[in-house]
């Protein structure tokens, strides 16, 4: 027999509480009994969110509400400025294109940040731009944007900034509201510990001011449409229900830990992974800027990267993820977000020191493990 451990950055493990909220019998979504489940998920939603605005539930993965986020504000023609700096950054300038928006590109190095200072010269250069389109966590390249600084950037032009905080939100401190973020948004399987097919986003004043004239052709994802259904403690079309059922239960883990005490755990858990490699003198991929959610690792020179990951999945039962595009083969990321804790970091950190010995690596087993330690231990009393 072998056990299984999930420790990829989404989906992420889910508790048993929220597993055995979701295998409850079905219940009808049109019934007090679901609005209140319903209403209960909203307003747990706006304390994890850090914001007074209302967030959108949605059925659909994260990048229906990245869909979603373009489509109900704004035009054909309309200017926007996306930050690629990973397959998540590319992604917002793809569907922008998609809907014929003008895409004003900022390239950024994989395992780079982009500099607030190159986002106000495009912004000073194109004041037609209407919003700043950023991840918060770009997942793919284990980075951290500068998503206040932005939003400062924007709150006094007439600009939304737009935010996927898909790794981002319930895992670092985020005041949107105070930051001037216009719409943030999220999904279920990465911090929010439920499995893939619900979507959320927070969406400001100023963004719906935005909503009133956007003319790109929507259907499902009508957020004016959703936002009037919230405001009954329901949703337009069926909404996931066994999903919100077990959001609910989330919220209220999020609720009983603490924010504080969630960010925290998140930071320690990212310091320690990137202090355990910097122990097996291992390179990390975003050393300047690096995630709070995941950390990515190149693999030592002579192994190959996805035979690596294949191993630790498939023969020690450690599911990590790899690198996307041209990182495949080259990295590894060790996840540290959601329904995670000290003791699966120490997982993560024993298989890569196991693994990178197998595949003939000179590293000293261990190492990297009591490193960790030193940091993990500082969330015991
Ligand atoms: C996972 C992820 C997404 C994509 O979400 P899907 O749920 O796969 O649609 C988007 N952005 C970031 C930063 C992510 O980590």
């Amino acid at each position: 027999m072998k056990k299984h451990y999930l420790l990829a950055p989404g989906p992420t493990p889910v508790p048993e509480r929220a597993l055995l909220a979701m295998a409850a019998p079905m219940i009808h979504h049109r019934t007090p009994q679901f609005s209140a489940i319903f209403k209960e998920a909203a307003q747990l939603l706006k304390y994890v969110f850090q914001t007074e605005n209302d967030v959108l539930i949605l059925a659909s993965s994260g990048t229906g509400a990245m869909e979603g986020s373009i489509v109900n504000f704004f035009s054909p023609g309309d200017e926007v400025l996306a930050i690629n700096g990973g397959k998540f950054g590319e992604r917002w300038g793809q569907i922008s294109e998609k809907y014929g928006l003008k895409v004003h590109w900022i390239k950024v190095e994989w395992g780079d940040a982009v500099s607030s200072a190159a986002v106000k010269e495009v912004l000073d250069a194109n004041p037609a731009i209407k919003a700043v389109l950023c991840q918060a966590s770009e997942t793919s390249t284990t980075v951290q944007h500068p998503i206040e600084e932005i939003a400062a950037l924007t709150k006094d032009r007439e600009t939304l900034c737009i935010v996927d905080g898909i790794t981002a939100v319930g895992v670092a401190d985020m005041p949107i509201d105070k930051w001037g973020v216009d719409i943030m948004v999220s999904g279920s399987q990465k911090a929010f510990m439920l499995p893939p097919g619900l979507a959320f986003a927070s969406i400001s004043e100023k963004a719906w001011k935005f909503n009133e004239s956007a003319t790109c052709p929507r259907y499902y994802f009508d957020f004016a449409k959703e936002r009037k259904n919230l405001g009954k403690d329901t949703s337009a079309y069926t909404p996931a229900a066994s999903l919100i059922i077990g959001l609910r239960e989330i919220l209220l883990m999020i609720k009983e830990e603490g924010l504080e005490n969630t960010f925290k755990r998140h930071d320690r858990l990212a310091r320690a992974a990137r202090a355990a490699m910097e122990a097996l003198g291992m390179k990390l991929l975003a050393p300047k800027s690096p995630s709070f959610a995941t950390t990515g690792v190149y693999v030592p020179e002579g192994v190959d990267g996805a035979k690596f990951v294949k191993y630790m999945r498939d023969t020690m039962g450690v599911t990590m993820a790899g690198g996307q595009d041209h990182l495949k083969g080259k990295i590894f990321r060790i996840a540290h977000l959601g329904f995670v804790d000290t003791f699966d970091m120490i997982i993560a950190i024993s298989t890569i020191e196991m693994a990178l010995t197998k595949f003939g690596a000179k590293i000293e087993m261990g190492k990297g493990v009591a490193a960790a330690q030193k940091i993990l231990i500082e969330g015991f009393e």
